[in-house]
């Protein structure tokens, strides 16, 4: 299949009309949102969907969130919007949070991977919003990765994964959060965090009073347990390479990797300390600024793997606020496998 590649500087691009076209007519588009890109397609439109699915090898037990650009879109697609899903969505919309809620007739069997609800966001990316509005319709969009590798945060992470695969690319630039939305389900009570994400636990709580924070956020999915979101149980923004997350000083850090390196090994630090690294070495952000971490790490999971790194030792991000977004998406990407020096 031949891609085409849109390159947009802002919303009143005309090409967005050309890519909202493909839309309108089933087609499958990669589009640039404030959190990663995300492939889209109608969310109506079963058979669309499928296309996502199989573009990007997801399984199909693992629903996709809606993606609207209006208020007026969101109550056909649920049950009903109760007053705590209001307050969320005037506080957060348009944003990088994900409210989950019973699902209509409206929705597709295979947008929801099988579930009674619907996971829904309206993005605060111009241009992701005005494609939303020029295709008139709502947007399942997962992230635009293959499944189970990093999620893309470059319209060249698309490429590398889906070019061929897709209609069109429409490249945006960099994505100024760069982990996906927090998710949020409404569906059970006290409302319970699926996965961290820009929007944090403190800030939810704010608006909700008392939220739950869901085990497979920290740890492994037990064995034989359900996953309240399916996507937790799957193997997620796995580079190739081993990655062992060390929680310690710089000093045991670096005195750790010297002695347990082997051929291939490197390094993932903070900026700044790739000078004191024994090997070789990428950086995800700056030490102690979870914002700017999140913006680089799936950038640099992906940088492992060109390098042909094999066996990785990585700093311990601190797992408050934004952090906890980044700590969620390294220990995966770790395979939970994690050490205290
Ligand atoms: P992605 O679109 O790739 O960012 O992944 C969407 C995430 O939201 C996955 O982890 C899904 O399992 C989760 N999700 C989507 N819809 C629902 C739902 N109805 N209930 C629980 N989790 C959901
Ligand atoms: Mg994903």
């Amino acid at each position: 299949m031949e891609t085409k590649i849109y390159k947009v500087s802002s919303a009143d691009s005309t090409l967005i009309k050309e890519a909202a076209d493909i839309l309108r007519n089933g087609g499958i588009v990669a589009i640039p949102t404030e959190t990663v890109y995300g492939l889209a397609g109608n969310a109506l439109d079963g058979t669309v969907t499928e296309k996502i699915y199989k573009a990007k090898g997801r399984p199909s037990d693992n629903p996709l969130i809606v993606h609207i650009s209006e208020y007026s879109q969101w109550a056909p697609l649920v049950k009903e919007i109760p007053e705590s899903a209001k307050a969320l969505a005037d506080a957060f919309w348009p944003g990088p949070l994900t409210v989950i809620l019973p699902k209509s007739e409206l929705i597709p069997e295979g947008v929801s991977g099988g579930l009674s609800t619907v996971a829904v966001r309206m993005p605060s990316d111009e241009i992701a919003r005005k494609i939303i509005t020029e295709a008139g319709v709502p947007l399942a969009a997962p992230s635009a990765n293959t499944s189970g590798k990093p999620s893309p945060t470059t319209a060249k992470h698309v490429i590398d994964d889906l070019y061929g695969k897709i209609d069109a690319i429409v490249d945006g630039g960099d994505c100024s959060v760069g982990v996906e939305s927090t998710v949020l389900s409404l569906a059970v009570s006290p409302p319970r965090l699926l996965r961290p994400g820009g929007i944090t636990p403190e800030m939810l709580t704010e608006v909700l009073g008392e939220i739950e924070i869901d085990d497979a956020v920290y740890n492994k999915l037990a064995e034989g347990k359900e996953a309240a979101s399916p996507g937790m149980k799957y193997k997620h923004y796995s580079p190739k390479a081993q990655i062992t997350l060390i929680k310690s000083d710089l000093e045991a850090f670096i005195a750790y990797a010297k002695e347990n390196a082997t051929e291939n090994s490197a390094v993932l630090c903070f900026e700044g300390e790739e000078e004191a690294m024994p090997i070789r070495s990428i950086t995800y952000g700056k030490k102690d600024d979870a914002l700017s971490q999140a913006k680089n790490i799936f950038d640099a999971l992906r940088k492992l793997d060109e390098i042909g790194a094999d066996k990785v030792f990585a700093r311990y991000p601190k797992n408050d606020g934004v952090g906890l977004a980044v700590f969620n998406r390294l220990i995966r990407a770790a395979a939970f496998n994690q050490l205290e020096l």
